[in-house]
């Protein structure tokens, strides 16, 4: 059986468990190949949102600029896959992007007046679906008198390039007993719902076996 044939009829996924984070997929009559294609697309192949570039306006922070802006970039961000595009792929065409690939989020900590930790919740993005998905994560903390200031740019990547695009934090293949039968389990970073992952991997997948199909007419051409 092609994966094409697999698409045309999703409900050969056979959702076993599934909650807010996690879901797990009996794949049926699907090739091992196409299995684990899958797996590892749904883990770093879907494109979600993270923190790319950050201009820092003040930093009095014990932390340095890099590790500021690193830290910024590992935070999960909520993303909807629907409105935006991956910067490669929008109609812009421009390296400084548009309102349908770049987010800004910006954070302004003001002056600490004792020793305070700043958290997720203080970015606020011009976009309301784009935010982090946990208002608790620590970034930095700051001392009497320290500030950070900072405008950040989200886009949507794939892990493949840098692991905060990962869209999943854990994607495994588990055979059953039962021949031509496995578990796939993907567990959310929260950027996107479990289900939203495997929805977009199926896709990502068939796209890169046509563009593959594509590549290798042109070769025989
Ligand atoms: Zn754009």
């Amino acid at each position: 059986m092609d994966f094409e044939d697999f698409l045309q009829d999703l409900s050969s996924l056979e959702v076993i468990s599934k909650d807010n984070h996690k879901i797990s997929i009996k794949l049926k009559g699907i090739p091992l190949q196409y299995s684990n294609a899958l797996r590892r697309v749904c883990l770093n192949g879907v494109p979600v949102f993270a923190i790319d570039t950050v201009d820092i306006i003040e930093n009095s922070s014990v932390l340095p600029d890099e590790g500021l802006a690193h830290r910024l970039g590992l935070i999960p961000i909520k993303t909807d896959l629907s409105r935006f595009n991956e910067p490669a792929k929008c109609d812009c065409k421009s390296e400084a992007g548009c309102s349908n690939c770049k987010v800004m989020l910006v954070l302004d900590s003001g002056d600490a007046d004792t020793t305070r930790t700043v958290v997720s919740s203080e970015l606020s993005s011009e976009d309301d679906s784009i935010k982090p998905i946990s208002d608790k994560v620590p970034i930095v903390q700051l001392a009497p008198g320290q500030r950070i200031k900072v405008e950040c740019y989200a886009r949507l990547g794939q892990g493949t390039e840098h692991a905060k695009w990962n869209s999943a934090n854990i994607s495994t293949l588990t055979e059953t007993d039962k021949e031509d039968e496995r578990i796939l389990t993907v567990e959310s970073t929260g950027a996107l719902t479990p289900e939203e992952i495997v929805l977009a991997g199926v896709e990502e997948v068939s796209n890169r076996l046509n563009d593959f199909k594509a590549m290798i007419g042109q070769i025989k051409e």
